[in-house]
């Protein structure tokens, strides 16, 4: 194995991996950025950096055969997905007993595949998930901050009341009405200046061509756009794609990681071990639980907090599909970004409605509800395997949504669908987009994200945020990575 050392190593480059690597570049520190999934930057035969949804190909899926889209199909064809060859493509799920987790893979993590939805959190759910986090500061210097950063932009009124891409979501918006709950815009990373073009015919189409989950060719601002391209020209800060960390071990002073390189086929190209005075942990919810579990439960790091591994959660993410009257189409042309959500506050449901860009008229409504509930599952370490396993028993969020959509369905006649999802459900709460927690904040990690156990050790990511955040989580990851940042480099120097 070759050897190097930085003075501060980056593990992933997701939200709160991103804003480390920018903060410590301005700070004047070296740091090397190591990311599992590839640099999406240079385009296929095809002229195309992604695929897209309804023609994936090797670039849609981390090293699967199949396809292994959420939706399912419609009327129980398997129309989404397809075999594929394996490769260090963009998206992966990772499936655990009873619930699948989608994670993006690249220099640019989540950003890479998400939806964009940048919702600020409600204040006062904010506060109860982070008791001792100064709320006033978050909301007038971090959120503004972290907003500002990832370029949230609004969609105009008058684009969404005229465009043809959102009937489905103005359909949905009177059925909700009809059931007596309000919907409200939701802010987005997609620039809806673009979006406006691509539907004039003067750019090419991205959010209007069917792309979101295996990348957007275009309209959508991505980490690797912002916070990592401000990072790397700090001139302090290296990304080093398709380099995964295996284990993290104490090391001098220090740490060290050992790293794998691979090719974008899954090839070991070298072994390496990387040495670092200062490491950050931003592989995400998943990936920053799995290292951290597999150091303390092997003996590299034997004091690492009894924490480490609990209060995960997939935010209460249950999807549903609804079934409309024939006299109701959605339409065959769908933005792939959602632009409208639903909000039960009864329940504490926050649901978007999202597209089904399916090409042809499917009357489905699809939702992605969101529930503030207090499910929790646990990650132990499993030595055979030498993975982290989740154990997750969750049923009540698909309850909350059951009583919201009961009530959509009996205001207009309507019922569910269960073609969707496989099994014949209606609700699919298997599977989520929004893993959080496994090192929460003030827990497994001191109320900044200093591990406990150990000095000059940190973590970043969506694996502080305990289970649940009441909406997309990715903006609260950022102005929380920004909070905890500004305080550590104040103080650790
Ligand atoms: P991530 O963004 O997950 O980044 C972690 C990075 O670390 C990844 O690039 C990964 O490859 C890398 N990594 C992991 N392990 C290792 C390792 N051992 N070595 C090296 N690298 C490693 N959120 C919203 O707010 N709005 C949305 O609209 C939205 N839509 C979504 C749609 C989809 C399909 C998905 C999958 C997610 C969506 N999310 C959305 C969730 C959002 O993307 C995540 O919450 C966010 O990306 C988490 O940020 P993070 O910093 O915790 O880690």
């Amino acid at each position: 194995a070759t050897t190097s050392h930085a003075p501060a190593v980056v593990v992933g480059s997701g939200y709160g991996a991103s804003v480390a690597a920018l903060r410590l570049g301005q700070a004047g520190i070296r740091t090397l950025v190591l990311e599992m999934g590839q640099r999406w930057d240079t385009p296929g035969p095809d002229g195309k950096v992604f695929c897209g949804m309804l023609n994936p190909d090797h670039r849609s899926m981390w090293f699967k055969d199949r396809t292994e889209a959420p939706v399912k199909g419609i009327l129980f064809l398997d129309l989404a997905n397809r075999p594929i060859r394996r490769h260090a493509g963009v998206l992966d799920r990772v499936n655990f007993a009873g619930m699948g987790v989608y994670v993006g893979r690249g220099v640019g993590g989540g950003s890479l595949v998400n939806g964009g939805m940048a919702v600020t959190p409600d204040r006062e759910y904010f506060a109860r998930r982070f008791p001792t986090v100064d709320v006033a500061e978050m909301y007038d210097r971090f959120f503004p901050l972290a907003n500002k950063m990832l370029r949230v932009n609004h969609i105009p009124g008058h684009f969404f009341e005229a465009s043809e891409h959102y009937r489905f979501s103005r359909l949905s918006r009177t059925h909700a009405a009809r059931a007596g709950f309000d919907t409200g815009f939701v802010p987005n990373v997609y620039s809806f200046d673009h979006m406006a073009r691509e539907e004039r015919g003067e750019a090419p189409k991205s959010a209007l061509g069917a792309e979101v989950i295996y990348g957007n060719n275009h309209g959508k601002f991505t980490l690797d756009q912002g916070y990592l391209a401000d990072a790397v020209a700090t001139g302090n800060v290296t990304i080093a794609p398709l380099h995964q960390v295996t284990r993290v071990a104490r090391e001098g002073g220090g740490y060290a990681l050992s790293v794998r390189e691979i090719d974008a086929d899954g090839r070991t190209v070298a072994e390496k071990h990387v040495t670092c005075d200062r490491l950050f942990l931003g592989a995400g919810s998943l990936g920053t639980t799995e290292l951290l579990l597999r150091a303390r439960d092997t003996g590299d790091l034997p004091d690492l907090p009894a924490e480490v591994g609990e209060g995960w959660g997939p935010n209460g993410n249950v999807m549903v599909a609804r079934n409309n009257h024939l006299w109701d189409p959605t339409g065959f042309l769908q933005s792939a970004i959602p632009t409208l959500a639903i909000t039960d506050p009864s329940r504490e449901v926050f649901a978007e409605i999202a597209p089904v860009p399916a090409g042809v008229e499917t009357y489905v409504s699809l939702y992605l509800a969101i529930n503030r509930n207090e499910e929790r599952g646990r990650f132990v370490y499993d030595p055979a395997t030498d993975r982290a396993v989740l154990r997750w028993q969750g049923s009540a969020a698909a309850t909350a949504a059951t009583g919201t959509f009961d009530r959509i369905n009996d205001a207009n006649g309507t019922g569910y669908r269960h073609d969707v999802f496989g099994g014949g459900r209606a609700f699919a709460d298997d599977f989520c987009y929004h893993p959080l927690g496994g090192a929460v904040l003030g827990r497994a990690t001191d109320d900044h994200g200093r591990v406990k156990g150990y000095r000059n050790l940190y973590v970043t990511d969506g694996a502080l945020v305990p289970g649940s955040i009441g909406v997309n989580p990715f903006v609260t990851i950022t102005a929380l990575a920004e909070r905890n940042l500004a305080t550590i480099l104040r103080e650790d120097r």
